[in-house]
């Protein structure tokens, strides 16, 4: 099996290449490095079932591939925020175009979607059959309102040309290989009570999330492209759900920081709740997270530690300026 990966040298994407490599496939990771860092995929590229091509996906690419793991996006707020006309032609032009690919080559293709279709939730917790609240001219619409076009894309190239589709919707997941600098709240924690500086809570602490570890999302990515007859949207996340306020309380005791927590002003449009309803994962695929939050912080801090020790923490990132609140 050929197998190409879209924006394989980032966080999600460099672990399901190793995951591929293991499982046999052969792996073309490709990627423009806006987010991602080639470390992350240095240990593969001696792999000879190993390819790893620099290309942006918002122009056409011809290759010969069996399935497309179409991850390619920046995900972070302060990544996706950064150039957001960039972003939304990620989620569109790159996904037309790798809808193009698989139309001609007959791939299966699936699509790392995201909980962030549902915006600010007015359904507790969500799932699949949720159309979602979204600010369509906000600061956070060229990535939801981006993806939300990527679905619609699927779904029409499905229905028009009988493309195999597969739609995983992708709730919080954290884990080693998140870039130190990305400003998403794990990497934010963590490196903070490392490092003995101020956690940054904005808004109260109130709003929620719920982590899913990488092994377990992977997991759940790989079973969907091998399950047969599904199209989805569905939902893979964890859903035991934590307030940011507890997250950072955690994080604080699992570091033995003694940082302090500062509060500051809420980020706009930020969703106030969100917690994946996995009951079609479980049914569909036998799915379900397995690794508690206490643990794969665990091995969160690992490698932050490692990162911070070697000086690389911001290695190889995309620069990107510090998030400020409007
Ligand atoms: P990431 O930023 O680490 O990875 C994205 C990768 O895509 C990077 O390597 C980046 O360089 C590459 N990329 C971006 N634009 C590109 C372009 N135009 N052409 C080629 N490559 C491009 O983010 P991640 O957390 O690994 O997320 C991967 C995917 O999973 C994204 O599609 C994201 O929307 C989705 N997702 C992630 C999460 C999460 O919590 N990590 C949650 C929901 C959905
Ligand atoms: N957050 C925070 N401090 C940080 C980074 C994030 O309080 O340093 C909050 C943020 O406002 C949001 C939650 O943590 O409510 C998750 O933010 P993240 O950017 O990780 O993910 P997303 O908002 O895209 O779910």
């Amino acid at each position: 099996m050929r197998t190409l990966v879209t924006g394989g040298a980032g966080f999600l994407g460099s672990h399901l290449c190793e995951r591929l490599l293991d499982d046999g496939h052969e792996v073309i990771c490709l990627d423009n490095f806006y987010s991602g860092r080639r470390s992350n995929v240095i240990h593969l590229v001696a792999n000879p079932r190993f390819e790893l091509m620099r290309h942006d996906i918002v122009e056409p690419i011809l290759l010969e591939v069996d399935r497309i793991f179409h991850l390619a996006c920046p995900a972070s707020p302060i990544h996706y925020q950064y150039n957001p006309v960039k972003t939304i032609k990620t989620s569109v032009m790159g996904t037309i175009n790798m809808l193009g690919l698989a139309k001609r080559v007959r791939a299966r293709i699936l699509l790392s979607s995201t909980s962030e279709v549902y915006g600010d939730p007015l359904v507790h917790p969500q799932p699949e059959s949720y159309w979602g609240n979204v600010n369509p001219i906000g600061v956070r619409s060229c990535y939801d309102e981006g993806k939300r076009v990527a679905e619609c894309l699927m779904m029409d190239y499905h229905r028009q040309n009988r493309v195999a589709i597969r739609i995983v919707r992708i709730f919080n997941t954290y884990g080693p290989r998140m870039a130190a600098d990305d400003g998403r709240v794990i990497s934010s924690f963590c490196v903070a009570a490392l490092k003995g500086e101020p956690l940054d809570v904005y808004g109260d602490g109130s709003q929620t999330r719920s982590f899913a570890y990488v092994s377990d999302i992977i997991e759940g990515l790989v079973r969907m492209m091998d399950a047969p007859e599904i199209t989805g949207p569905i939902n893979v996340g964890n859903p035991v759900e934590v307030s940011i306020l507890e997250l950072a309380r955690l994080v604080m005791e699992l570091a033995q920081s003694s940082s302090a927590i500062v509060f500051k002003q809420a980020r706009p449009d930020d969703p106030m709740r969100r917690q994946p309803d996995i009951t079609a994962a479980r049914r569909l695929l036998g799915w379900e997270p397995r690794t508690p939050l206490r643990e794969g912080l665990a091995r969160t801090f690992d490698y932050f530690r490692a990162e911070l020790a070697g000086g690389q923490a911001a290695a190889g990132a995309h620069p990107a300026p510090a998030y400020r609140p409007a």
